[in-house]
């Protein structure tokens, strides 16, 4: 919790300090508070469409409890964030996918830099430390420095990385590192892609033929396919998450770098539009700086 409300607090900072500041300029509750406020949220990275609908449901609301203080409204506002985050109702939603005895495969995916080979480093890290066997797949291979970065991270949590030769085709050591991992029964083998942009076609196709693989291997697998989010890209965080989810099926999303310049407010915007969860959130470079997603929390914090 702790670290969470350190790592949240610059985001926390940006959305909630412009909350904050918004209503001390307000003297009452009216139709020019309401346009106002929707404008802020649209600024802070909500999106048009969740604003919209947030706003409505605020002012039936406000109406109906005949909210007149901001104290009322801020907790208002907290409550309803809080149920747009979890409209789907299923609590263990934001809960990462473990089958007890089964080699569990966690496939990574995202633009370059969005912090895949990070949280990877840092979920080894959390499930050696539960006494898990762990195996890291580096199918990067277009980039030199993935491979080096990930079996950086594989010394530091003592965890074994599969790789395959400069330039292999990446589905090719998908294929080695899943199997090897079946072999040695690990409990999780995680894969890491790669993400480059400017050939997006060739990257979609390579992440389909990845997943090809897998499932040839185990029918049931990936678990959790999970879409790595830079948080402080803002609204473009969206326009990927929909591009990505064309082609691989997401389980979820993590957010990274809800540490630094992120407004925050593109978390709600991908839970509402794209009714996928947020399964963890990056809030830091080190290993331990990963924790799980609580919409209550993130709520309540954003007025701190
Ligand atoms: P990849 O290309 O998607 O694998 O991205 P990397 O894992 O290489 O991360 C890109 C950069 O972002 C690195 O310098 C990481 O240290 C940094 N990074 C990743 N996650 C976080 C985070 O949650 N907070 C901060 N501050 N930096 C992060």
């Amino acid at each position: 919790q702790e670290l969470y409300d350190n790592g949240l607090k610059k985001t926390n900072q940006g959305f909630g300090a412009r909350l904050n500041a918004f209503f001390a300029q307000f003297r009452s509750v009216d139709e020019n508070f309401f346009d106002e406020l929707e404008d802020l949220l649209i600024e802070s990275d909500v999106g048009f469409e969740t604003s919209e609908e947030l706003i409505d449901q605020l002012k039936d609301e406000a109406k109906l409890q005949n909210v007149k203080s901001h104290d009322e409204l801020k907790k208002l506002i907290v409550q309803k964030l809080v149920e747009i985050y979890d409209q789907n109702g299923d609590a263990d939603a934001e809960k990462l996918t473990y089958n007890e005895g089964k080699t569990n495969v966690y496939l990574f995916v995202g633009v370059n830099g969005a912090g895949k080979t990070t949280t990877i480093g840092k979920l080894a890290q959390r499930f050696k430390q539960e006494g898990k066997k762990v195996v890291l797949v580096a199918a990067d291979t277009f980039r030199a420095g993935a491979v080096e970065q990930l079996k950086e991270w594989g010394k530091r949590t003592e965890t074994e990385v599969v790789t395959g030769p400069v330039q292999a085709d990446p589905a090719s050591v998908v294929y080695d590192g899943v199997k090897h991992g079946l072999e040695e029964d690990a409990d999780y083998v995680l894969v890491d892609t790669a993400g480059r942009l400017q050939n997006k076609q060739n990257l979609m196709k390579e992440l389909e033929k990845i997943e090809r693989t897998i499932k040839k291997l185990v029918p049931d697998q990936p678990c959790e396919t999970l879409l790595v989010l830079d948080g402080s890209t803002g609204q473009n965080a969206l326009l990927q998450a929909k591009d990505f989810d064309k082609t691989t099926k997401l389980t979820g999303l993590v957010l990274t770098k809800l540490d630094g310049s992120s407004k925050g407010g593109v978390i709600l915007a991908i839970r509402n539009e794209m009714k996928l969860p947020v399964k963890l959130v990056g809030l830091g470079e080190k290993a331990e700086d990963l924790a799980d997603f609580d919409a209550a929390s993130y709520a309540v914090g954003l007025f701190h």
